[in-house]
């Protein structure tokens, strides 16, 4: 029996949803609202093409998952709201617990919140949305989906820190990977598409405000560039990615700042923002840098340059490459930084050809090329309802 599911991705001061008929994977409604907290929220969804704006105060996560509701029943598609069987929740650490989705209860929702300390910008909001879930929806069961499950299955020489053992062991201080719905949804659409065999050596490029890169091997994740947070790996929108840790004691004595300080730098202050000086929006970046602005091509430069060196380097862990997979805000949209970064790996195999590359299309390689490489829109959400079903065994 067709069945509705809510998917929700709560972030610091947004809340994502969609509204599937399961297991048909239709979407019913769709929408964000965006700057929570603030005078002016931005509530958006569609139903079918139909898009709908509002603009009011939503002050804080409780209140949104309200409007959410009311929004779902006003549209008639819930007529009552005990319809919605289940409401899938991503969730961003996992730590070493939880391996798999899981449905929530007392215990889990403690582990949620204990694992706060590993991610202390996401854990708290997602339960939040969790618990104002609990409330308003008393008669949905809620599922856990770990942003870290699809990570796994690294191997201990690709998540241990060479930290002296006892903080590995007594803090859990390892690599635990980031973005894992995304990057499982495009290595599973690639594997419809083209095949179990030629999607076995895959690197997924997730590109957004936020980037991460994964090397999948026979469909499983062997490394992966965030790390024990997701501040970690490629340059971002507006996080630092990689840098050499006695940067950061350095740092906080040349200009005196403390841990909390430093911490919003890494996180806030740096990245194409950071560097260019111009936005977190690859897109000016690119307008910046058309105009001559030598900081904003600087910034670029090294975005792309990161990426190669996580390719290059994750061929190692695949003993090779035949798949390469672009997608997010920037991998999806932007042709010219997947033109650049392709640019230095023929020596890889990969070739691209122009006039596919501009357009978007899902294989962008040109016909001499030795792998693929795909464009593919991510839809973190699906995974989250595909993970509700099996869970709630529905
Ligand atoms: P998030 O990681 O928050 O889910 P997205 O995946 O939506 O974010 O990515 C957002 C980023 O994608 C923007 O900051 C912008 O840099 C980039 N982006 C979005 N649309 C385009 C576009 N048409 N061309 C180039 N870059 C784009």
């Amino acid at each position: 029996m067709p069945q509705k599911i809510l998917a929700i991705n709560a972030g610091s001061s947004s809340l994502k949803f969609k509204l599937y008929l399961m297991p048909k994977e239709q979407v019913l409604v769709s929408g964000l609202i965006d700057r929570i907290g603030h005078q002016d929220s931005v509530f958006t969804y569609k139903i079918d093409d139909k898009k709908y704006k509002i603009i009011q105060k939503v002050k804080d996560h409780p209140a949104g998952v309200k409007l959410v509701i009311s929004a779902l029943l006003n549209s008639g598609l819930v007529k009552n709201k005990s319809e919605i069987v289940g409401v899938g929740h991503r969730v961003s650490h996992g730590g070493s617990y939880y391996t798999q989705s899981v449905e929530i209860n007392q215990d889990v929702a403690k582990r949620i919140s204990e694992l706060s300390v590993l991610s202390p910008l996401h854990n708290p909001v997602n339960l939040l949305g969790i618990e104002s879930f609990q409330k308003l929806l008393p008669d949905a069961k809620e599922v856990a989906v770990f942003d870290t499950s699809f990570h796994s299955t690294m191997p201990p020489k690709a998540y241990t820190y060479a930290l002296p053992y006892k903080y590995t062991k007594d803090y859990g201080i390892r690599r635990y990977g980031f973005h894992g719905q995304s990057h499982q949804y495009v290595y599973g659409e690639a594997k419809r598409r083209f095949g179990k065999n030629d999607t076995n050596k895959l690197i997924s490029c997730h590109l957004g405000n936020g980037c991460s890169i994964c090397a999948i091997k026979n469909g499983k994740s062997v490394n992966t560039s965030m790390g024990f947070t997701p501040l970690a790996g490629l340059v971002m929108g507006t996080r630092s990615g990689d840098i050499d840790p006695e940067i950061i004691p350095f740092i906080e004595e040349k200009a005196h700042l403390n841990s909390e300080s430093i911490r919003s730098l890494l996180n806030h202050d740096s990245g194409l923002l950071g560097l260019s000086g111009v936005s977190n929006d690859i897109r000016d970046v690119l307008k910046a840098e058309n105009s001559g602005n030598e900081r904003a091509k600087l910034a670029l430069d090294v975005f792309v340059h990161q990426i190669q060196e996580y390719i290059g380097a994750y061929t190692t862990d695949l003993g090779g490459l035949n798949t390469l997979i672009f997608t997010a805000g920037i991998g999806e949209h932007s042709a010219s930084i997947r033109k650049r970064v392709c640019h230095d790996l023929s020596y890889l195999g990969v070739e691209i050809d122009e006039t596919r590359n501009e357009a978007n299309r899902i294989e962008i390689q040109d016909n001499n090329s030795r792998v693929r490489v795909l464009v593919i829109p991510t839809d973190e959400e699906i995974i989250i309802a595909r993970d509700v079903v099996k869970v709630l065994g529905l």
